[in-house]
């Protein structure tokens, strides 16, 4: 089975069908109070709540460190910083992180993003009007369209754009020197991306899920910007619940700073983030309904797999597309279940998780074992 958004060999009618039921998955997740997307609510709030400077982002400890010494060396030279390339989860920083770079370097900044690159004259509107230096961010630039992607190279690598003039027999290619300019990409499938297209990035860093200590600072930091009062063991229970997302952290803090408002004094402490996550069905492990469902189909209905994605599907009542999408790949990070070439099996600390002893080991429903993980590069983070 294809993981979803791969790149298949389906043409162009192929791809409209996976981009429709992609975005179709995309609403679905949206629903869900643990889901890494950004929603309208969020994206009102995440101005607010982006850190503006380096040296405010917490955690991703290294990338800060080497963007530091990237930005900090170019400025002394007086020159645009190399490209960056930004791969990593949906939530974990991507777009604030390119936020940043443009501040820190004191220069205008570009957002765009692969989906709307469909055609090579909608870069080159944005790459002919830039200004010296500026950083332009492309959101999930794996999604670039071939021709637009082409001329991207071209750009990156000589500052130079080939406009077509006219059409057919008679169309010319004039070329367009363009300023000096920084591209930050993101990408959450960073092995969709051509080789041509990685290469040319100078500077290339991958995000990780964030600990929970890393999310308690950053819960705490919101909340200060929010005007929430907020108790330490508060912001820990959150912390541990938002599945190491940035922006589910942020999304929890909002839900549970309604319930103790309104149920409570407005503080959030322990006991108050425990009934509000409760009320929302997200769990001490940030599992929410439809993960509860997938892990409990997998042990009570097939006794652990290996069973068929397909099959798992129907057995919870949902497309195989959103629980590959939107569920596995948490389930997966945290150890919960496995994707192995004969299908998903649950790990004993699945059984563990629905209070059930875990079966005896190489006995029927057991999965422990690395010879028992998907094959390379099936995650999708990519
Ligand atoms: P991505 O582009 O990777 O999907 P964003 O950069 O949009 O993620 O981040 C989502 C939200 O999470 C932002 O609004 C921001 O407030 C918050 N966030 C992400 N990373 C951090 C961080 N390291 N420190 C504080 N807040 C963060």
């Amino acid at each position: 089975m294809k993981g979803a958004g791969e790149a298949g060999g389906g043409g162009a009618a192929g791809e409209a069908g996976e981009r429709v039921a992609r975005d179709a998955v995309a609403r679905d997740d949206q629903d869900r109070v643990v889901s890494p997307l950004a929603d309208a609510d969020d994206r009102d709030i995440e101005g607010a709540l982006r850190p503006k400077r380096l040296d405010e982002f917490v955690g991703q400890a290294r990338v800060r460190e080497q963007l530091g010494l990237v930005l900090t060396g170019a400025m002394r030279r007086g020159r645009a910083p190399d490209h960056v390339l930004l791969s990593g989860p949906p939530g974990l920083g991507k777009t604030t992180i390119a936020m940043i770079i443009a501040a820190e370097l004191g220069v205008p900044l570009r957002i765009t993003s692969g989906p709307v690159l469909e055609r090579a004259g909608d870069l080159a509107a944005i790459l002919s009007t830039l200004s010296q230096g500026e950083v332009i961010f492309i959101d999930e630039i794996h999604r670039v369209a071939r021709p637009a992607e082409e001329m991207l190279y071209l750009a990156m690598e000589d500052f130079r754009v080939d406009v077509m003039i006219g059409k057919g027999p008679g169309a010319t290619s004039i070329p367009l020197d363009i300023a000096p300019f920084t591209l930050v990409g993101a990408t959450t499938r960073a092995g969709l991306l051509p080789a041509p297209l990685r290469d040319r990035f100078g500077f290339t860093a991958h995000l990780d899920f964030y600990e929970p200590a890393e999310l308690g600072v950053i819960i705490r930091r919101s909340a200060g910007l929010l005007g929430v009062a907020l108790r330490d063991d508060g912001a820990d229970e959150i912390a541990g619940r938002s599945r190491g997302t940035p922006r589910i952290a942020n999304r929890l803090l909002r839900r549970v700073r309604d319930y103790a408002e309104v149920r409570g004094d407005g503080v959030i402490t322990k006991a108050a983030a425990r009934a509000a996550l409760e009320l929302y069905e997200v769990d001490e492990s940030g599992l929410d309904r439809l993960d509860r469902g997938v892990l409990s189909a997998l042990v009570h209905r097939f006794g652990g797999g290996p069973v068929g994605l397909s099959t798992l599907a129907v057995a919870v009542g949902e497309e195989s597309e959103t629980v590959e999408v939107v569920a596995e790949p948490f389930l997966v990070r945290a150890g919960l279940i496995m994707r192995t070439p004969r299908g998903r099996v649950a790990t004993p600390a699945a059984w563990e998780h629905l209070g059930l002893p875990p079966p005896e080991p190489g006995g029927p429903g057991w999965a422990a074992g690395p010879s028992r993980t998907g094959p390379p590069g099936d995650t999708l983070f990519g």
